[in-house]
């Protein structure tokens, strides 16, 4: 299962798919504008979250 971690408070997450109950796969989505958007996309029913945030800024994903 993909992991998410804040490295400010060390809150963890753990990103599945409701529906497939399928792990989450981390990825990046880039913007119009160029902006790089941190994602985890469902390898079975191919949807799309914007990645977990915490402290205001993206959880990295620990693989
Ligand atoms: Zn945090
Ligand atoms: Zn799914």
């Amino acid at each position: 299962m993909e992991t998410y971690k804040c490295n400010n408070c060390g809150m963890s997450v753990n990103a599945s798919c409701a529906k497939c109950n399928d792990p989450l796969v981390n990825g990046y989505l880039t913007l119009d504008d160029g902006t790089k958007v941190q994602i985890s996309s469902c390898p079975s029913c191919e949807g799309k979250i914007k990645s977990p945030q915490c402290c205001g800024m993206d959880m990295n994903c620990e693989v």
